[in-house]
This record gives structure tokens, sequence and C-alpha cells, in this order.
């Protein structure tokens, strides 16, 4: 078997779940009690901004109560061992969290944005803060007031890093997606863009996702007990 160098992990809400933060389909398709519309769409945003900066503030406050879990820490030992080998691991998440970053993972791309981000639609500049924002705050690059929005794509946006993450795919030996529903595209898609460029495919999540089937293996349990056993296969391989 020829050893596999370069690898492309897909990650999604549910490898954070273990470390306390709960994911979209375990909570009947809420998100921490809040419909999506209300809280992940542009629309919900014009609708009632305060609501929808009040929900990203918990959200951004909840990552000090937080840790990595055991599956952030293996993917953060899987991309040493790849690298030492001069291969390299690309994560792709769906999250929002920093939980990859805080286990010591360098490469990551969040496509859907991060908690600790912000945007001013103002002077189109972006920042990291952990501060709470309102409508009434103003941005620290142009003063202006209320113009400043969670950097979080929204149902209905453009994922960011579409073309990086599509290079990354073409040129892994191996895709692997952890602890996410395969509901939410394009990132969904990216297991069959996968499969047509002949890759092997690997999912683990608790349960079959939406995409299961386009998989060549599945592991079915937590990432925290799976993802360790198996990091340590591909690293000893
Ligand atoms: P999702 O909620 O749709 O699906 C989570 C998946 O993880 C489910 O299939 C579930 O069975 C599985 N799962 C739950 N616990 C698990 C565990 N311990 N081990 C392995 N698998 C487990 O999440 P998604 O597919 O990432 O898509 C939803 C969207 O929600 C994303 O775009 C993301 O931006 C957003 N979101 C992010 C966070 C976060 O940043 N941590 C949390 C909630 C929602």
């Amino acid at each position: 078997m020829t050893k596999i160098k370069n690898i492309v992990v897909l990650t999604g809400a549910g490898i954070s779940a273990e470390s306390g933060i709960r994911t979209f389909r375990d909570t009947g398709g809420l998100w921490e009690d809040r419909s999506i519309e209300e809280v992940a769409t542009p629309q919900g945003y014009a609708a009632d901004p305060e609501l929808v900066l009040g929900f990203y503030n918990a959200r951004r406050a909840q990552l000090s109560t937080v840790e990595p879990n055991t599956a952030h820490t293996a993917l953060a030992k899987l991309e040493a061992g790849l690298a030492k080998e001069g291969g390299n691991l690309t994560i792709v998440t769906q999250n929002v969290d920093d939980l990859h970053e805080r286990a010591g993972t360098q490469n990551v791309i969040h496509m859907h944005g991060e908690l600790l981000s912000q945007w001013c639609r103002a002077c189109n500049q972006k920042f990291i803060s952990a501060d709470a924002f309102t409508t009434k705050s103003s941005c620290p690059k142009c003063d202006v007031i209320g113009k400043v929005r969670p950097d979080i794509v929204w149902f209905g946006e453009m994922p960011y890093y579409m073309d990086t993450i599509e290079v990354a795919v073409t040129n892994c030996d191996l895709f692997v997606s952890i602890g996410t529903s395969g509901a939410v595209y394009p990132a969904a898609g990216y297991v069959q863009m996968a499969r047509g460029l002949g890759k092997q495919t690997l999912e683990i999540n608790l349960e079959p996702s939406e995409g299961s089937a386009f998989f060549h293996d599945t592991r079915l349990g937590k990432a925290g007990d799976l993802v360790p056993i198996w990091v340590d296969e591909i690293l000893s391989a």
C-alpha cells in the first residue's frame, strides 16, 4: 500500500461536541435553542441585529469556558507527524470555534468564518476581537457605529477559501470527514469531489451522515474515541 502523505480533514460541529459546544442536528436543527433563520441568515440579522449580535456574543464568550478534546489534539499530532515525513494535513472546518488552533494545529481553513473575527460593513475591514458587540459598538478601524457584524458565513452567503479547499482536495491522498451531518453544502459535496478524483475517503461520525454512501469507509462513534485511534494507525503505517 502506498504511504498516505497528504490528508484533508473536513470537520463539523460534532468534533467540538465533546468539548461542550452543542451542534445543530443533535438539537433538532436549532443552534442553542434559536432557529437558523433567526441567527444564521442575513435576513435574521437585518430583522433583529441586537438579537443576532447577542447570540454570537454568547457563543464567543463560551469559547473561554471550553477546551479542545482528544479529537482536536490527535489532529494536531497528525499534522506534526505528517510534516516530519514531508507530508501535509489541511483541516477544513465548518466550525466557528477556535479549538483546532488551541489544540496546536497550524493549517486550519475556517470556511464558515470565526467567532473571534469581526467584520465592519462600513469600511469592509476585519479584525480579531473577543469583545461583545451591540448595535452601539464602533469599529476600531473606521469608528463608524453599528456596522460591525460577526465574521460568520450565514446561510445564503458564499463560504470562504473555496479555491484553496479545492486545491487541497485535488492534491490529497485521503479525504476524511469528522463530526459533520453532511447537510450543509458546499462542504457536504467535497466527498463526491474527492471520490471523482480517485481519492480514498473515510467518515468518522456518531451516526451515518447524509452523504455516508459516498465514503469508502465509515467509522461510527465519538470523535474523541475514534480520531486518536485513526491518527495512530496513519502515523504507524
Ligand atoms: P451538524 O450539527 O449539522 O452535525 C453534527 C454531526 O456531528 C451530526 O451528524 C452528529 O451525529 C455528529 N456528532 C455529534 N456528536 C459527535 C461526536 N461526539 N463525535 C462524532 N460525531 C458527532 O454540524 P455541521 O455538519 O458542522 O453543520 C452545521 C453548521 O453549524 C456548520 O456550518 C457550523 O458553522 C455550525 N455550527 C458550528 C459549531 C461550532 O463551531 N462548534 C457549533 C454548532 C453549529
